[in-house]
Protein backbone atom coordinates (compact mmCIF):
# COMPACT_ATOMS: atom_id res chain seq x y z
CA UNK A 1 0.00 0.00 0.00
CA UNK A 2 1.37 3.52 -0.52
CA UNK A 3 -0.56 6.49 0.13
CA UNK A 4 0.13 9.97 -1.69
CA UNK A 5 0.16 13.69 -0.33
CA UNK A 6 -3.37 14.66 -1.81
CA UNK A 7 -4.28 18.14 -1.62
CA UNK A 8 -7.47 17.34 -3.76
CA UNK A 9 -10.05 20.77 -3.22
CA UNK A 10 -12.77 17.69 -2.83
CA UNK A 11 -13.76 15.36 -2.55
CA UNK A 12 -10.29 15.06 -0.38
CA UNK A 13 -8.03 13.16 2.12
CA UNK A 14 -9.69 11.93 5.29
CA UNK A 15 -7.85 10.78 8.61
CA UNK A 16 -5.87 7.44 7.73
CA UNK A 17 -7.01 5.90 11.51
CA UNK A 18 -10.50 6.57 10.47
CA UNK A 19 -9.92 4.60 7.02
CA UNK A 20 -8.70 1.62 8.66
CA UNK A 21 -11.58 1.46 11.83
CA UNK A 22 -14.17 1.49 8.42
CA UNK A 23 -12.50 -0.98 6.96
CA UNK A 24 -12.01 -3.38 9.97
CA UNK A 25 -15.62 -2.64 10.56
CA UNK A 26 -16.80 -3.35 6.88
CA UNK A 27 -17.97 -7.09 7.26
CA UNK A 28 -19.26 -7.46 10.68
CA UNK A 29 -19.68 -3.62 12.74
CA UNK A 30 -19.84 -3.99 16.37
CA UNK A 31 -21.07 -8.12 16.04
CA UNK A 32 -23.88 -7.02 13.80
CA UNK A 33 -22.76 -9.63 11.22
CA UNK A 34 -23.22 -6.94 8.58
CA UNK A 35 -21.92 -3.72 7.21
CA UNK A 36 -23.15 -0.41 7.93
CA UNK A 37 -24.42 -0.06 4.05
CA UNK A 38 -26.74 -3.45 4.43
CA UNK A 39 -28.33 -2.65 8.05
CA UNK A 40 -31.71 -0.96 8.16
CA UNK A 41 -31.40 2.45 8.71
CA UNK A 42 -34.60 2.15 11.31
CA UNK A 43 -32.49 -0.58 13.23
CA UNK A 44 -31.21 -0.70 16.76
CA UNK A 45 -27.93 -0.09 15.83
CA UNK A 46 -28.18 2.57 12.98
CA UNK A 47 -29.96 4.75 15.30
CA UNK A 48 -26.84 4.56 17.86
CA UNK A 49 -24.52 5.65 15.05
CA UNK A 50 -26.87 8.54 13.60
CA UNK A 51 -27.27 10.07 17.44
CA UNK A 52 -24.15 9.78 18.53
CA UNK A 53 -22.66 11.21 14.71
CA UNK A 54 -25.26 13.92 16.17
CA UNK A 55 -23.97 14.13 19.61
CA UNK A 56 -19.86 14.40 18.42
CA UNK A 57 -20.87 17.37 16.21
CA UNK A 58 -23.18 19.15 18.95
CA UNK A 59 -20.27 18.38 21.34
CA UNK A 60 -17.61 19.62 18.91
CA UNK A 61 -19.36 22.68 17.85
CA UNK A 62 -21.17 23.80 21.25
CA UNK A 63 -24.45 23.53 19.08
CA UNK A 64 -26.95 25.24 21.72
CA UNK A 65 -29.90 22.94 22.11
CA UNK A 66 -32.25 25.70 20.36
CA UNK A 67 -30.79 24.48 17.27
CA UNK A 68 -31.55 21.39 14.96
CA UNK A 69 -28.69 19.57 13.22
CA UNK A 70 -30.27 17.52 9.73
CA UNK A 71 -27.95 14.55 8.15
CA UNK A 72 -29.65 15.19 4.51
CA UNK A 73 -28.33 14.29 0.78
CA UNK A 74 -28.45 16.57 -2.47
CA UNK A 75 -24.38 17.94 -1.14
CA UNK A 76 -24.22 21.54 -1.08
CA UNK A 77 -25.59 22.79 -3.83
CA UNK A 78 -29.47 21.82 -3.04
CA UNK A 79 -29.08 23.86 -0.25
CA UNK A 80 -28.77 26.91 -2.72
CA UNK A 81 -32.33 26.23 -3.26
CA UNK A 82 -33.52 24.84 0.09
CA UNK A 83 -32.16 27.77 1.96
CA UNK A 84 -34.21 30.33 -0.38
CA UNK A 85 -37.62 27.82 -0.44
CA UNK A 86 -37.72 27.62 3.14
CA UNK A 87 -36.26 31.04 4.84
CA UNK A 88 -37.98 33.32 1.98
CA UNK A 89 -40.81 34.95 4.21
CA UNK A 90 -40.64 38.04 2.56
CA UNK A 91 -39.41 37.01 -0.51
CA UNK A 92 -36.23 38.89 -0.22
CA UNK A 93 -32.19 37.75 0.76
CA UNK A 94 -28.79 39.79 0.29
CA UNK A 95 -26.34 37.77 -1.07
CA UNK A 96 -22.38 38.82 -0.56
CA UNK A 97 -20.59 37.33 -3.96
CA UNK A 98 -17.02 36.21 -3.17
CA UNK A 99 -16.28 33.58 -5.41
CA UNK A 100 -17.99 30.88 -7.30
CA UNK A 101 -19.85 28.97 -4.95
CA UNK A 102 -21.70 32.05 -3.56
CA UNK A 103 -22.29 33.06 -6.88
CA UNK A 104 -24.17 30.03 -7.64
CA UNK A 105 -26.24 29.95 -4.59
CA UNK A 106 -27.26 33.86 -5.80
CA UNK A 107 -28.33 32.94 -8.75
CA UNK A 108 -30.41 29.93 -7.88
CA UNK A 109 -32.29 32.25 -5.04
CA UNK A 110 -33.10 34.26 -8.05
CA UNK A 111 -35.38 31.74 -8.84
CA UNK A 112 -37.40 32.14 -5.42
CA UNK A 113 -37.15 35.65 -4.74
CA UNK A 114 -35.69 39.18 -4.81
CA UNK A 115 -31.78 37.94 -4.31
CA UNK A 116 -29.69 41.24 -3.97
CA UNK A 117 -26.28 41.02 -4.80
CA UNK A 118 -25.21 43.38 -1.61
CA UNK A 119 -21.24 43.05 -2.00
CA UNK A 120 -18.99 41.49 -4.93
CA UNK A 121 -15.13 40.84 -5.02
CA UNK A 122 -15.49 39.65 -8.65
CA UNK A 123 -13.92 43.02 -9.81
CA UNK A 124 -10.32 41.19 -8.68
CA UNK A 125 -11.23 37.99 -9.50
CA UNK A 126 -12.21 37.13 -6.02
CA UNK A 127 -9.17 37.99 -4.28
CA UNK A 128 -10.03 39.63 -1.41
CA UNK A 129 -13.11 39.28 1.09
CA UNK A 130 -15.49 42.84 0.48
CA UNK A 131 -15.53 45.37 3.02
CA UNK A 132 -18.64 44.55 5.05
CA UNK A 133 -18.91 46.63 7.99
CA UNK A 134 -22.03 48.91 6.08
CA UNK A 135 -23.66 46.96 3.37
CA UNK A 136 -27.08 47.78 2.25
CA UNK A 137 -28.73 45.59 3.82
CA UNK A 138 -32.56 45.14 2.62
CA UNK A 139 -34.88 46.17 5.39
CA UNK A 140 -37.26 43.10 4.64
CA UNK A 141 -34.37 40.80 3.61
CA UNK A 142 -35.08 36.99 5.01
CA UNK A 143 -31.67 36.59 5.55
CA UNK A 144 -27.77 37.91 4.64
CA UNK A 145 -25.86 34.86 3.16
CA UNK A 146 -22.36 34.67 2.73
CA UNK A 147 -19.57 31.69 1.72
CA UNK A 148 -17.50 31.33 4.67
CA UNK A 149 -14.34 29.93 2.98
CA UNK A 150 -14.17 30.25 -0.64
CA UNK A 151 -12.56 26.75 -2.08
CA UNK A 152 -11.83 28.24 -5.17
CA UNK A 153 -10.37 31.51 -4.68
CA UNK A 154 -8.91 30.95 -1.39
CA UNK A 155 -9.90 33.80 0.96
CA UNK A 156 -11.95 33.46 3.91
CA UNK A 157 -13.80 35.71 6.07
CA UNK A 158 -12.17 36.81 9.28
CA UNK A 159 -14.68 38.83 10.70
CA UNK A 160 -18.40 38.44 9.83
CA UNK A 161 -20.61 40.83 7.94
CA UNK A 162 -22.45 43.56 10.09
CA UNK A 163 -26.41 42.00 8.91
CA UNK A 164 -27.90 45.00 10.44
CA UNK A 165 -30.14 42.31 12.38
CA UNK A 166 -31.10 40.20 9.88
CA UNK A 167 -30.39 36.64 10.11
CA UNK A 168 -26.99 35.13 8.87
CA UNK A 169 -27.02 31.92 6.67
CA UNK A 170 -23.13 30.88 5.90
CA UNK A 171 -22.20 27.91 3.21
CA UNK A 172 -19.32 26.43 5.76
CA UNK A 173 -18.44 23.68 3.41
CA UNK A 174 -14.98 23.94 2.67
CA UNK A 175 -13.95 25.52 6.43
CA UNK A 176 -16.05 23.23 8.83
CA UNK A 177 -14.61 22.34 11.67
CA UNK A 178 -11.15 23.86 11.08
CA UNK A 179 -11.45 26.29 13.84
CA UNK A 180 -13.92 27.32 16.33
CA UNK A 181 -17.97 28.45 15.84
CA UNK A 182 -20.26 30.79 17.41
CA UNK A 183 -22.92 29.36 16.27
CA UNK A 184 -25.60 31.37 17.62
CA UNK A 185 -24.01 34.09 15.27
CA UNK A 186 -25.63 32.21 12.60
CA UNK A 187 -29.53 31.27 11.77
CA UNK A 188 -28.56 28.61 9.78
CA UNK A 189 -24.75 26.97 9.16
CA UNK A 190 -24.80 23.80 6.36
CA UNK A 191 -22.13 22.21 4.91
CA UNK A 192 -21.42 19.60 2.23
CA UNK A 193 -18.96 16.83 3.79
CA UNK A 194 -16.68 16.36 1.40
CA UNK A 195 -14.01 18.54 1.84
CA UNK A 196 -13.04 18.19 5.74
CA UNK A 197 -15.40 15.93 6.80
CA UNK A 198 -16.28 12.64 5.00
CA UNK A 199 -17.86 10.95 1.74
CA UNK A 200 -19.59 13.17 -1.31
CA UNK A 201 -23.62 13.44 -1.07
CA UNK A 202 -24.02 14.21 2.73
CA UNK A 203 -25.17 17.73 3.49
CA UNK A 204 -25.21 18.82 7.14
CA UNK A 205 -28.07 21.37 7.64
CA UNK A 206 -27.59 23.13 11.63
CA UNK A 207 -30.64 25.29 11.99
CA UNK A 208 -32.11 27.43 14.75
CA UNK A 209 -35.71 26.48 15.41
CA UNK A 210 -37.46 29.00 15.02
CA UNK A 211 -36.65 28.87 11.21
CA UNK A 212 -38.19 25.57 10.79
CA UNK A 213 -41.55 26.59 9.35
CA UNK A 214 -44.56 25.20 7.84
CA UNK A 215 -45.75 27.91 5.56
CA UNK A 216 -42.65 27.50 2.86
CA UNK A 217 -42.96 28.33 -0.37
CA UNK A 218 -45.61 26.09 -1.91
CA UNK A 219 -44.03 24.45 -4.29
CA UNK A 220 -41.42 23.26 -1.73
CA UNK A 221 -40.42 19.30 -2.16
CA UNK A 222 -41.60 17.37 0.45
CA UNK A 223 -37.63 16.44 0.70
CA UNK A 224 -36.62 19.73 0.89
CA UNK A 225 -38.62 21.36 3.35
CA UNK A 226 -36.66 21.55 6.89
CA UNK A 227 -39.55 20.43 8.87
CA UNK A 228 -40.28 17.20 7.43
CA UNK A 229 -36.66 16.17 8.15
CA UNK A 230 -36.40 17.96 11.58
CA UNK A 231 -39.51 16.86 12.52
CA UNK A 232 -38.62 12.66 11.50
CA UNK A 233 -35.01 13.64 12.72
CA UNK A 234 -33.20 13.06 9.61
CA UNK A 235 -35.11 9.68 8.73
CA UNK A 236 -37.91 11.11 6.46
CA UNK A 237 -36.51 7.99 3.92
CA UNK A 238 -33.66 6.50 4.01
CA UNK A 239 -30.86 9.06 5.03
CA UNK A 240 -27.00 8.52 3.66
CA UNK A 241 -26.15 5.59 5.89
CA UNK A 242 -22.97 5.17 5.18
CA UNK A 243 -21.91 8.30 4.54
CA UNK A 244 -22.96 9.29 8.10
CA UNK A 245 -21.41 6.93 9.87
CA UNK A 246 -18.15 8.01 8.04
CA UNK A 247 -18.81 11.57 9.31
CA UNK A 248 -19.51 10.11 12.33
CA UNK A 249 -15.79 8.69 12.91
CA UNK A 250 -14.56 12.01 11.81
CA UNK A 251 -15.75 13.53 14.27
CA UNK A 252 -14.82 11.41 17.23
CA UNK A 253 -11.32 11.55 15.57
CA UNK A 254 -11.74 15.62 15.90
CA UNK A 255 -12.80 15.20 19.17
CA UNK A 256 -9.49 13.21 20.13
CA UNK A 257 -7.42 15.12 18.53
CA UNK A 258 -8.51 18.02 20.84
CA UNK A 259 -11.72 19.11 19.60
CA UNK A 260 -11.71 22.85 17.25
CA UNK A 261 -9.36 25.07 19.36
CA UNK A 262 -6.88 22.07 18.63
CA UNK A 263 -7.72 21.92 15.35
CA UNK A 264 -7.15 25.94 14.87
CA UNK A 265 -3.73 25.67 16.23
CA UNK A 266 -2.91 22.68 13.97
CA UNK A 267 -4.11 24.47 10.79
CA UNK A 268 -3.03 27.55 11.56
CA UNK A 269 0.69 26.02 11.54
CA UNK A 270 0.39 24.54 8.69
CA UNK A 271 -1.22 27.02 6.66
CA UNK A 272 1.80 29.57 8.34
CA UNK A 273 4.44 26.99 6.58
CA UNK A 274 3.31 27.47 3.29
CA UNK A 275 2.50 31.11 3.75
CA UNK A 276 5.68 32.13 4.92
CA UNK A 277 7.29 30.16 2.14
CA UNK A 278 4.96 32.23 -0.60
CA UNK A 279 6.09 34.93 1.05
CA UNK A 280 9.61 34.89 0.62
CA UNK A 281 9.98 32.55 -2.33
CA UNK A 282 11.21 34.22 -6.10
CA UNK A 283 9.05 32.08 -8.06
CA UNK A 284 6.01 31.08 -6.23
CA UNK A 285 3.31 33.95 -4.86
CA UNK A 286 0.21 33.26 -3.23
CA UNK A 287 -2.89 35.14 -5.44
CA UNK A 288 -4.93 36.67 -2.48
CA UNK A 289 -4.89 39.71 -0.09
CA UNK A 290 -2.85 38.19 3.03
CA UNK A 291 -5.31 39.53 5.61
CA UNK A 292 -8.22 37.40 4.38
CA UNK A 293 -6.39 34.31 3.08
CA UNK A 294 -8.00 31.05 4.19
CA UNK A 295 -6.79 28.38 6.32
CA UNK A 296 -8.02 25.40 3.92
CA UNK A 297 -6.80 26.49 0.34
CA UNK A 298 -4.08 28.22 -0.91
CA UNK A 299 -3.76 29.35 -4.28
CA UNK A 300 -0.62 29.94 -5.43
CA UNK A 301 1.28 30.67 -8.81
CA UNK A 302 4.72 30.92 -10.39
CA UNK A 303 3.82 33.83 -12.71
CA UNK A 304 4.33 31.80 -15.76
CA UNK A 305 2.12 29.26 -17.20
CA UNK A 306 4.29 26.68 -18.44
CA UNK A 307 6.55 26.87 -15.48
CA UNK A 308 3.21 25.84 -13.11
CA UNK A 309 1.93 23.03 -15.69
CA UNK A 310 5.74 21.55 -15.10
CA UNK A 311 5.57 22.35 -11.57
CA UNK A 312 2.24 20.62 -11.36
CA UNK A 313 3.77 17.55 -13.07
CA UNK A 314 6.77 17.12 -11.34
CA UNK A 315 4.95 17.16 -7.77
CA UNK A 316 2.34 13.91 -8.85
CA UNK A 317 5.28 12.31 -9.77
CA UNK A 318 6.62 12.77 -6.35
CA UNK A 319 3.59 12.06 -4.47
CA UNK A 320 1.93 15.68 -4.31
CA UNK A 321 -0.96 15.49 -5.87
CA UNK A 322 -4.11 17.38 -7.06
CA UNK A 323 -2.39 20.45 -6.88
CA UNK A 324 -3.70 21.63 -10.27
CA UNK A 325 -5.51 25.23 -9.51
CA UNK A 326 -8.94 25.19 -10.14
CA UNK A 327 -10.07 25.49 -14.22
CA UNK A 328 -11.25 28.95 -13.71
CA UNK A 329 -8.15 30.12 -11.98
CA UNK A 330 -4.93 28.07 -13.50
CA UNK A 331 -1.82 27.95 -11.27
CA UNK A 332 -1.84 25.82 -8.33
CA UNK A 333 -3.67 25.38 -5.40
CA UNK A 334 -2.88 23.20 -1.92
CA UNK A 335 -6.21 22.35 0.02
CA UNK A 336 -4.67 21.44 3.29
CA UNK A 337 -7.75 20.66 5.66
CA UNK A 338 -7.98 19.47 8.59
CA UNK A 339 -7.09 15.23 7.84
CA UNK A 340 -3.83 16.92 6.21
CA UNK A 341 -0.89 15.86 8.25
CA UNK A 342 2.30 18.75 8.79
CA UNK A 343 4.08 16.48 7.35
CA UNK A 344 2.46 16.80 3.99
CA UNK A 345 3.02 20.58 3.65
CA UNK A 346 6.61 20.67 5.21
CA UNK A 347 7.17 17.93 2.85
CA UNK A 348 5.46 19.55 -0.28
CA UNK A 349 7.34 22.99 1.32
CA UNK A 350 10.63 21.03 0.34
CA UNK A 351 10.32 20.12 -2.48
CA UNK A 352 9.12 23.64 -3.76
CA UNK A 353 12.18 24.84 -2.57
CA UNK A 354 14.12 22.35 -4.73
CA UNK A 355 11.96 23.24 -7.26
CA UNK A 356 12.71 26.61 -7.08
CA UNK A 357 16.30 26.07 -7.21
CA UNK A 358 16.88 23.83 -10.22
CA UNK A 359 14.52 26.12 -12.01
CA UNK A 360 16.15 29.56 -11.71
C1 LIG B 1 -17.56 22.03 -2.83
C2 LIG B 1 -18.40 23.17 -2.41
C3 LIG B 1 -19.77 23.24 -2.73
C4 LIG B 1 -20.46 22.22 -3.60
O1 LIG B 1 -20.66 21.05 -2.93
P1 LIG B 1 -21.51 19.86 -3.60
O2 LIG B 1 -21.64 18.90 -2.46
O3 LIG B 1 -20.72 19.34 -4.74
O4 LIG B 1 -22.81 20.42 -4.03
C5 LIG B 1 -20.49 24.31 -2.25
N1 LIG B 1 -19.92 25.26 -1.49
C6 LIG B 1 -18.62 25.22 -1.16
C7 LIG B 1 -18.04 26.29 -0.31
C8 LIG B 1 -17.82 24.17 -1.61
O5 LIG B 1 -16.51 24.14 -1.28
Amino acid sequence: MSRVFNFSAGPSVLPEVVLKQAAEEMMDYKGSGMSVMEMSHRSKVYDNIIKEAEQDLRDLMKIPDNYKVLFLQGGASQQFAAVPMNLMKNGVADYIITGQWAKKAYEEAQKYGKANAVASSADKTFSYIPDCSDLPISEDADYVYICHNNTIYGTTYKKLPDTKGKILVADMSSDILSQPVNVSDYGLIFFGVQKNVGPAGVVVVIIREDLIRDDVMPFTPTMLKYKTQADNDSLYNTPPCYGIYICGLVFKWVKEMGGLDAMKVHNEKKAAILYDFLDSSKMFSGTVVKEDRSLMNVPFVTGNEELDAKFVKEATAAGFVNLKGHRTVGGMRASIYNAMPIEGVEKLVQFMKDFEAANS
